[in-house]
């Protein structure tokens, strides 16, 4: 366990490892990929949902769905360490089909104004099939389209631009909105911004955890925000986790948010126990948790 969490959190830093350290980390790269070729994914994919909040209203706009992977081999592996190798591996694209189908009828069962926001992959953007077999499963679930949020990361979109804005295109003609997920990380997120159809940009939980402490980080979410209105998109920040975090990105004009001080994901069932619970409450979440 401790070296998948380790691959995770090292990344971006892997060209610094020793020789040692990165065989090791190949080689668990390996034992992943195998795993996952073999794997059930009906049975051993699952999905869990976290609220993405509007705090003038307090009430949850949107569930992002997030994969959880439990191999009966090597126990639960994060989704930041098996996409990337479901990715490389080709893998991705059935694993996409079985969560979407499953993330499209946990959002049937949410009230009509609930919003299901998905990830998407590499693959996913760049394949035209790829993008059928999206808008088959979204028109098979009998969701309405504009119920639907994807999200893209920019790391997945640098591969192929033009593909992606293409794919991204059809999609959206289709009546899904599109987000560009973890804004500002990306190499030239700005360059993507005007060339992409997009409804929205989540702001990277780095900035939110940086926020009270540093200036500069306040200053470029101030700017992201700006960015966003001037271009009418849609702006959510991630990894809220206090409530002064909260309170400091409402002063600076954010207005929907996420991240485990509002809830940690949750289970498909424990989302309408929410959703009930929300549905009798008055008081906003800020204020409420303050
Ligand atoms: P993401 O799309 O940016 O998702 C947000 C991640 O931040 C999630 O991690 C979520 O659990 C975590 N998070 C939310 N609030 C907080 C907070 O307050 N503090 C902190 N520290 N973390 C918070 P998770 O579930 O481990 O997912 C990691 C990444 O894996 C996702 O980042 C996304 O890029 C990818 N991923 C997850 N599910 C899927 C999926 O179904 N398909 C694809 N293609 N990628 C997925
Ligand atoms: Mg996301
Ligand atoms: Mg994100
Ligand atoms: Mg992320």
């Amino acid at each position: 366990d401790y070296a998948l969490y380790y691959a995770k959190a090292h990344r971006r830093g892997a060209a610094v490892l020793f020789t040692e350290q990165h065989e090791t980390l190949l080689r668990t790269q390996s034992v992943i990929e195998q795993a996952l070729r073999h794997a059930d994914l009906l049975r051993e994919m699952s999905l869990v949902y976290q609220p993405i909040v509007d705090v003038r209203s307090g009430r949850t706009v949107a569930f992002e769905a997030l994969a959880r992977w439990t191999s009966p081999d090597l126990g639960p592996v994060s989704p930041a360490v098996f996409v990337p190798i479901a990715e490389r591996s080709g893998l991705i694209t059935g694993i996409t089909e079985v969560l979407l189908v499953q993330a499209l009828s946990a959002a049937k069962a949410w009230p009509d104004d609930v919003a299901l926001s998905f990830n998407l992959s590499m693959a996913d953007i760049t394949s035209p099939q790829a993008a059928d077999g999206i808008v088959t499963a979204i028109r098979a679930s009998g969701l309405a389209p504009g119920r639907v949020i994807l999200e893209a990361t920019e790391t997945a979109l640098i591969q192929d631009i033009a593909q992606a804005q293409r794919v991204l295109t059809t999609l959206r003609a289709n009546g899904v909105s599109i987000a560009l997920d973890d804004f500002g990380t990306g190499y030239s997120s700005l360059s993507y911004v005007h060339r992409l159809p997009l409804d929205k940009l989540k702001i990277d939980r780095s900035f939110t955890g940086e926020i009270t402490a540093d200036p500069a980080c306040r200053d470029i979410v101030t700017s992201i925000v700006g960015l966003a209105s001037n271009l009418k998109l849609a702006c959510v920040v991630e990894g809220i986790e206090t409530a002064e975090q909260a309170r400091l990105l409402e002063s600076l004009g954010c207005v929907l948010m996420q991240g485990y001080h509002f809830h940690r994901p949750m289970g498909f069932v424990d989302t309408l126990r929410y959703l009930e619970a929300e549905a009798a409450r008055t008081v906003p979440p800020i204020q409420a948790v303050a």
